[in-house]
């Protein structure tokens, strides 16, 4: 018998999962399919108990999903912090489990690149819900982060929002919040810079967050933006010598980590990233 798979969302048009996730259960002999659906926010309850009670192996959750799911799903302590789901698993004693998946796909995306964040400064540029789930993951990993927002007032929220809700698993996590043209100052003595905002995402791939003078030999650059896979952020960090990490890696991490919940078996990374960047 098949084991189905899901992503929900909407619009869903545009998602990489299906593609990814198929190969790597092609790659596996695995007897397993994974479809997108279009779903409202007003049907996900119904549709997360459609999928459970067909028998769905399990579901991914992409915009404007992920927090609305928390209504439906038992959150592991990470996602009801974040207050967002991208990931539910159905178990066998009957439970809808939540995860959020997105900040261990960042970490791992920079581990790849030999880069380890406890203890390191990492720059944050954002405070949207990508910048979140980064953001709490990061914290939790004992990294001293600076979140610079256009919006100061947002960036502001989020370091609050982090320090109240990591309270009890971690004491006086290092986080605090700048306006984006203040970054500067930060960049100087940052191990990390990440891009966790739209900017220079298709259409508007001539954008740029912050200028590339900043940028030096010994800072990691990581840009989420995934389309296109070479942002003009990684070209000019490229240029300045610093090492670059690609939006695709964390996009495939997330969607690997949701595998291993699943499924329990080790996902075929390398098959994973080739099928993604052949959509991209
Ligand atoms: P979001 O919640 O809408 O947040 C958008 C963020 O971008 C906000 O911090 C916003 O600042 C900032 N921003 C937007 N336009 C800006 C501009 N012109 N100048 C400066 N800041 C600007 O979006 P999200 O869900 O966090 O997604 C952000 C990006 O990450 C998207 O491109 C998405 O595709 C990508 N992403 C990638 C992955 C992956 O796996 N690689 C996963 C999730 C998301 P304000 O607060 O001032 O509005």
């Amino acid at each position: 018998m098949i084991k189905v798979f899901a992503v929900l969302g909407d619009p869903i048009g545009h998602s990489m999962s299906p593609v990814m996730h198929n190969a790597a259960f092609g790659a596996l002999v695995m007897p397993c399919r994974y479809h997108a659906f279009r779903v409202r926010p007003s049907d996900l309850g119904d549709a997360i108990h459609g999928a459970k009670a067909l028998g769905f192996g399990g579901l991914n959750l992409t915009i404007p999903l992920k927090e609305e799911a928390l209504k439906y799903v038992d959150p592991d302590p990470i996602a009801m912090r974040i207050g967002a789901v991208n990931t539910i698993d159905f178990t066998d004693a009957g439970e809808i489990k939540g995860y959020n998946t997105d900040g261990i796909g960042a970490m791992r995306a920079l581990e790849d690149a030999g880069v380890s964040i406890t203890g390191k400064k990492i720059v944050i540029i954002g405070a949207g819900g990508a910048a979140r789930a980064i953001a709490f993951q990061f914290a939790y990993e004992r990294a001293e982060i600076v979140i610079a927002n256009r919006t100061v007032a947002r960036g502001e929220k989020l370091v609050n929002d982090v320090r109240i809700g990591l309270e009890d698993l971690r004491k006086d996590p290092s986080i605090g919040s700048i306006g984006l043209d203040a970054i500067s100052g930060d960049i100087e003595d940052a191990d990390v810079l990440i891009n966790a905002t739209s900017v220079g995402m298709y259409p508007n791939v001539d954008a740029m967050p912050l200028s590339r003078d900043l940028l030096r030999p010994d800072l990691s650059v990581f840009d989420i933006v995934y389309n296109p896979l070479q942002t003009r952020l990684l070209a000019g960090a490229e240029q300045m010598g610093a090492t670059t990490i690609s939006g695709m890696r964390m996009l495939v991490h997330q969607g690997a980590e949701a595998f291993r919940i699943w499924t329990g078996v080790e996902p075929p990374l390398d098959v994973m990233l080739e099928a993604v960047r052949g959509e991209l």
